[in-house]
């Protein structure tokens, strides 16, 4: 789960970190204000769910308030990365000196968390970690330890940072670890600090992402974050007790247990389909969740078709049935949906689907096979409409 950068901001401020302060806008005016209240450069900065904001043209510096509103209003016309620029942020402009790039993530093979700096910031570091690896330093912190100010130092002396400016990374660094601990981050990323013209530190730029697995020990964030495009449904997934990661495929799977969600996207391979996304709606099938798993899978407009595939054990079919006819009743569905049910009062279950436009399958094989005919087909009209 990201956070937007003036978010993350918030964050490493609440902790003590030094941040460009700045506020956000939605349009010109908005944007007009905030830059003659500041008076002087400001930063123009797209908010959006994704990096390389300033390579796509989503970070630039106006020079008073009316070049701000018209660079707003140019930069709320861009999409990056796929999302669509809705907020700007806008900052007083930084002189500076020096870019350092600074981060704790985890360390997967090590199975801790892990420092990293290096003193070629504002690029992407992952071309850093290519072109010149030795410009990177690493400290891995012990968990029951937390990061030690002598690592930060080490990190400091490594990338040549001048030795009166490493109380004040030591800082900044120990409180970027509490803020990664504290949040459940998997990482926390400062890319640029900047050396300011005081020859202070200053985060100009803010990353971070949340453990979505930990969000229910989180509930400030849980409710309180704007979760921008794409991710409410991650929320959303999390009250309703389901699991769901979205997939690239037009088949849409709504499945009773996680075995079986992974037995389904299998078959659904096998036979040429592909899965649009992994989904266990858990034990109990009720109105509430299989109406929310529906609006979930249907939100992704690649979904050509969803493929239900429930085995009825504790949960019985026939509650099953009468969760989907009433979800069916209650979201709006415009593609066709195949059901395998199979189990406890599986006839009963099939008897209550009779009558419904539900397309009902008598095995995983034959769902799979329906659901695939189905996403063909249409991309046979698709070409058909398209082809005069
Ligand atoms: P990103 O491209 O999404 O990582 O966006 P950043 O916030 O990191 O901005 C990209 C680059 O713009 C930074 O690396 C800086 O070089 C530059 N930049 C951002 N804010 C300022 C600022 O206040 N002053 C100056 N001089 N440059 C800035
Ligand atoms: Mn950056």
């Amino acid at each position: 789960m990201k956070l937007y950068e003036y978010q993350a901001k918030k964050l490493f401020a609440q902790n003590g970190i030094s941040v460009s302060e700045g506020y956000v806008a939605v349009d010109e005016e908005g944007a007009k204000n905030i830059a003659s209240g500041f008076g002087g450069d400001v930063m123009i900065k797209a908010q959006v769910l994704s990096g390389g904001r300033g390579k796509a043209g989503g970070v630039k510096l106006a020079r008073n308030s009316e070049d701000a509103a018209m660079i707003a209003g140019e930069i709320l016309r861009l999409e990056i990365g796929g999302y669509k620029v809705r907020n700007v942020l806008v900052e007083p402009a930084i002189v500076i000196k020096k870019e350092i790039y600074l981060a704790i993530t985890n360390d997967r093979e090590r199975k801790c968390p892990v420092l990293i700096a290096s003193g070629a910031g504002g690029i992407d570091i992952e071309d850093v970690a290519e072109q010149e690896p030795d410009k990177i330093a690493r400290e891995y912190v012990k968990p029951f330890m937390g990061l030690c100010n002598y690592q930060v130092r080490n990190v400091a002396s490594e990338i040549d940072l001048p030795s009166r400016l490493w109380p004040e990374f030591v800082q900044i660094a120990m409180a970027l670890y509490d803020a990664y601990v504290e949040n459940d981050a998997t990482i926390v990323e400062i890319n640029p600090l900047v050396v300011n013209e005081e020859d202070a530190l200053i985060a100009v730029d803010a990353k971070v992402v949340l453990d979505g697995n930990a969000l229910m020990r989180q509930p400030e964030m849980r409710e309180n974050i704007d979760w921008g495009a794409g991710q409410e449904y991650e929320i959303e997934a999390h009250r309703l007790g389901l699991s769901y990661v979205a997939l690239d495929g037009q088949i849409g799977c709504l499945v009773n247990g996680a075995g079986l969600a992974m037995g389904t996207m299998d078959i659904i391979e096998y036979f040429g389909g592909e899965p649009a996304n992994f989904l266990d709606i858990g034990g109990g099938a009720n109105e509430e969740k299989v109406a929310g798993a529906l609006r979930i899978i249907l939100r992704d407009d690649r979904v050509k078709t969803v493929l239900i595939n429930i085995f009825g054990g504790i949960t019985r079919c026939d509650e099953v049935a009468r969760g989907l006819i009433a979800a069916m009743n209650e979201v709006d569905v415009e593609i066709p949906i195949v059901v395998r049910l199979v189990g406890t009062n599986k006839d009963e279950g099939l008897r209550l689907l009779e009558d419904s436009d539900l397309i009902l399958a008598d095995s995983l094989v034959d769902a799979a096979k329906k659901a695939i005919e189905l996403v063909k087909a249409l991309g046979k009209d698709d070409r058909y409409e398209h082809s005069d």
